[in-house]
């Protein structure tokens, strides 16, 4: 099949990969040299632009931050609905808000286009692995349609709903997952302050009720699990303002709903102190290190 990918970031560029792997013809973009580069070495072609990426392929798949960036990618005079072709069917893989899902894909429907949302989770471990979870909104045609692909990135597809759901299940989950790596952090600070092995605190917790998926596949102290961000620096990996950005999501979903999330609220906070404190850049699970808050 004929593939456009355009966003080749830390997740982009394992899932592409993926599908270069897979036998397909992949096209991608990215504004970055770096990750142009690292693409074509692993047998991707790329090209000068989004919309470049966009011709005469199948399947056109987006991974971008945030919902800014895929409305520019998709809307106005110079996006993607006015210059692809209606019959490729759009996938975009970001995580953005709930409703600006809604309006990109009411937008390409009224040019002829299908769309669904369907971001991921499981990390770019998960990425570079092809084991993601995807959570689908759209018309459940179109995921039939571009199942065969997500298989080659991710070993769970899930139907979600109709446009935008994937995105509120997505939004729900980080909320959740963003909770509990402060959580996590929290507890095995106050083990180490009583002089525990961060190891065995955490072997024991994880066979206790506190296990969690922060704990044992993403622990955020150094040198305890190999092959986590925690253990190379915090580089790579889902960074604090892609965090705060999701905690921001659920916020203001909750708010427009008058739902109550109080732990969100205060997760959100924290991130944002943590992100002020010049960390914007490292992985989420570096609030392990956040600065004493009182
Ligand atoms: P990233 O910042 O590493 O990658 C985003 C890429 O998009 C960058 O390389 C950037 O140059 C590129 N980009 C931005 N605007 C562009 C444009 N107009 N045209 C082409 N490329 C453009 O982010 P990431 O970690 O890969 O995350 C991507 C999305 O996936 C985010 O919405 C994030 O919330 C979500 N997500 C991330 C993780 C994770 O563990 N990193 C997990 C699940 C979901």
């Amino acid at each position: 099949m004929k593939i456009g990918f355009i966003g080749l970031g830390n997740m982009g560029l394992p899932m592409a990969i993926n599908l270069v792997k897979a036998g397909h013809e992949v096209t991608g973009f990215d504004l970055v040299d770096s990750q142009l580069k690292a693409f074509t070495t692993a047998g991707g072609k790329v090209v000068a632009n989004a919309n470049a990426a966009a011709q005469d392929v199948e399947v056109l798949i987006s991974m971008l931050p945030a919902s800014k960036h895929v409305e520019g990618l998709y809307l106005g005079e110079h996006g993607l609905l006015a210059h692809a072709n209606p019959r490729t069917l759009l996938v975009d893989c970001s995580t953005i808000s709930p409703k600006v899902a809604q309006t990109v894909a009411a937008a390409a429907k009224a040019k002829g286009f299908s769309m669904i949302d369907a971001p991921v989770s499981g990390g770019t471990a998960g990425a570079q692995a092809g084991t993601l979870t995807f959570m689908v909104g759209g018309d459940p045609a179109d995921l039939e349609r571009a199942r065969p692909l997500l298989e080659k990135m991710g070993k769970n597809i899930f139907y979600a709903g109709s446009s935008g759901a994937g995105q509120t299940i997505k939004v729900c989950n980080n909320m959740l997952l963003g909770i509990q790596m402060l959580g996590t952090s929290e507890a095995l600070r106050l083990g180490i302050a009583n002089g525990l092995d961060p190891k065995v605190l955490s072997d024991i917790m994880a066979k206790s009720s506190g296990r969690n998926w922060a704990l044992e596949l993403y622990n955020p102290c150094p040198g305890v699990m190999d092959n986590v961000p925690s253990s190379k620096g915090y580089a790579g990996g889902f960074g604090v303002d892609l965090m705060l950005k999701d905690l921001g999501l659920a916020v203001e979903n909750a708010e427009n709903l008058d739902a109550d999330v109080p732990l969100g609220k205060m997760a959100r906070a924290l991130y944002e102190a943590h992100s002020q404190s010049g960390n914007g850049q490292l992985d989420f699970s570096s609030v392990f290190h956040l600065k004493k808050t009182s």
